[in-house]
């Protein structure tokens, strides 16, 4: 038997404005998002916004339905309409968002299983990490690829 270790770096900001001019663009642009979300069964409002590698920003956020399933993440709606808009251009960023009844979340806000694989595909295809921003009231954190948010991911190599 073998033991490895992973080192996972995470970076932490204490508030908005300690975090570089681009990440908080985009981080402003997740929480305008969120403003225009879809949940009124969880009342948990998220906002993603994407910063692609011709600089256009792609934003999303949660759909729900009331047949629970059938709704979609902010990070996915974010995800899938600029690889569907722009299925050439590369995805360079994401923060995402997310507030309560009580406006923004503690935090940093998690991305769920699902959003994570839907990030790690998004880097296979364009042959580049993604810069993850996750937003909270506490603080920020910064991931510099989703290998730090999901390791050992389900990659299309897995399925030789
Ligand atoms: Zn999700």
């Amino acid at each position: 038997m073998r033991t490895k270790e992973l080192r996972i770096f995470v970076y932490e900001y204490p508030t908005l404005y300690d975090l570089p001019e681009a990440d908080q663009k985009l981080v402003l642009a997740a929480r305008e998002a969120s403003g225009r979300a879809f949940a009124p069964y969880s009342r948990f409002n998220v906002g993603a916004a994407l910063l692609l590698e011709n600089d256009e920003v792609i934003t999303g956020n949660n759909q729900e339905n009331a047949a629970s399933p059938t709704g979609l993440c902010a990070e996915r709606v974010a995800l899938f309409y600029a690889n569907a808009t722009y299925p050439d251009i590369a995805v360079k960023a994401m923060a995402v968002t997310a507030s309560n009844s009580h406006g923004l979340v503690e935090g940093p806000v998690k991305p769920c299983g699902s959003c994570r694989q839907a990030m790690v595909e998004t880097e296979v295809r364009y042959k580049q990490p993604i810069r993850i921003i996750l937003d909270g009231k506490k603080k920020i954190q910064v991931f510099a690829g989703v290998e730090n948010l999901l390791p050992f991911a389900f990659k299309p190599e897995s399925l030789d």
